[in-house]
């Protein structure tokens, strides 16, 4: 029997819960199963294992209706931000934050060495610098908060501004989420997502999305047909395990992390606290530059160290532990990824790893 027509359109929440599930009839299990297929029977809609896979559809299904667009799944993040800026032209012009993302920036770059491609990097919180940037762009890359700044712009402003002078607005909701942001309900025309993230949020798989209308998703497929940037199906298994959950590891993760914001900008051993007042992801600057924030890292027992962000387990790093992350990033700024475990825990562990780090 059908779904009786809602008389409202479902909230987040119940979407993550019920989107990408098998038809209902008798003796269908309640989940789309894994399909291991390397091929199919010829003659149908799948044919080989590089074009399609009934786990991967069940996923693009569930992430599409939660941000409003048509999902196209991918082996990686980074596998769906190549994707993405393929939709600009070849040795086109694309204005990206100067503290995105460092795969991003690093992909970028390469792709300014061997194709020509022209990169502006902005501060994406000097919105006249970012239009600026865009007269005569191709692309405009965006991610609110920035990684790992945490900087925040105003997507919708930014959009629709940008789109006076170029034809494709980009943002990369990983940080976010459809939870606390739709980009393409605010003027966006592609979002990306590293769903090893939050989507997936149990540090236990890569998996990356694209999600943007029908005619550029068809151009999306045909990318990763050729390119081979096919997820695995265990990947696109979890990951939508993952969504169904996803409004409940966001809500919890989110409040540990406006707490644990507050009381950190109290700390005598923290010098700068970054919040934007959203999200799971917060940024300080440890009192005593890079050797005491790695002294810290090291020195937590609940938390994790560990790169990475979005899982259920709180982990932290010193960023400019990697050559690839800005140089405009201070050396003792380490990202912690607040976890959804108890908070007090979390304080207490965190409270005596800095005291230790910091004495
Ligand atoms: C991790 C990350 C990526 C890359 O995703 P992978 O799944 O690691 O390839 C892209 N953008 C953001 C904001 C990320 O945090």
């Amino acid at each position: 029997m059908p779904d009786p027509q809602p008389a409202r359109p479902r909230s987040a929440a119940t979407v993550a819960v019920t989107a990408g599930r098998p038809p209902r009839r008798p003796d269908q299990p309640l989940n789309v199963p894994m399909t291991p297929a390397s091929t199919y029977a010829a003659g149908g809609d799948l044919e080989y294992g590089r074009y399609a896979n009934p786990g991967w559809s069940a996923f693009e299904e569930a992430l599409g209706a939660l941000e409003g667009g048509r999902a196209v799944a991918f082996s990686s993040g980074m596998a769906a931000v190549t994707a993405a800026l393929s939709l600009a032209p070849a040795g086109g012009t694309v204005v990206a934050p100067q503290h995105a993302y460092a795969g991003t920036l690093a992909l970028l770059g390469d792709l300014r060495s061997r194709t020509g491609l022209t990169l502006r990097t902005v501060d994406v919180t000097d919105a006249t610098a970012v239009l600026d940037a865009c007269r005569g762009a191709d692309l405009l890359w965006l991610e609110n908060p920035t990684n790992p700044a945490l900087e925040v712009c105003d997507v919708a402003a930014l959009a629709a501004r940008a789109h006076e002078v170029l034809p494709l607005v980009v943002v990369d909701n990983t940080f976010a989420t459809p939870i606390l942001a739709r980009p393409l309900a605010l003027g966006a025309d592609v979002v990306v997502h590293s769903a090893t993230k939050y989507l997936a949020g149990h540090s236990d798989a890569l998996l990356g999305a694209v999600v943007t209308d029908e005619d550029r998703a068809a151009e999306l497929v045909a990318h990763r047909s050729r390119t081979g940037a096919v997820p695995g199906t265990l990947e696109a298994f979890l990951a939508l395990r993952g969504i169904r959950t996803l409004h409940l590891r966001v809500e919890r993760a989110q409040a540990n992390a406006a707490a644990l914001a507050e009381r950190l900008v109290a700390h005598p051993a923290v010098e700068r606290v970054r919040y934007p007042g959203f999200g799971a992801i917060v940024s300080i600057e440890v009192r005593g530059g890079a050797d005491a924030a790695e002294a810290l890292c090291r020195a937590v027992a609940l938390w994790v160290f560990a790169t990475s962000l979005g899982g259920v387990e709180s982990t932290l790093e010193r960023r400019r532990r990697w050559p690839a992350e800005a140089p405009t990033i201070a050396p003792g700024l380490v990202r912690l990824s607040v976890g959804i475990e108890d908070v007090e825990d979390l304080w207490d562990d965190l409270a005596a790893a800095l005291r230790r780090a910091t004495d």
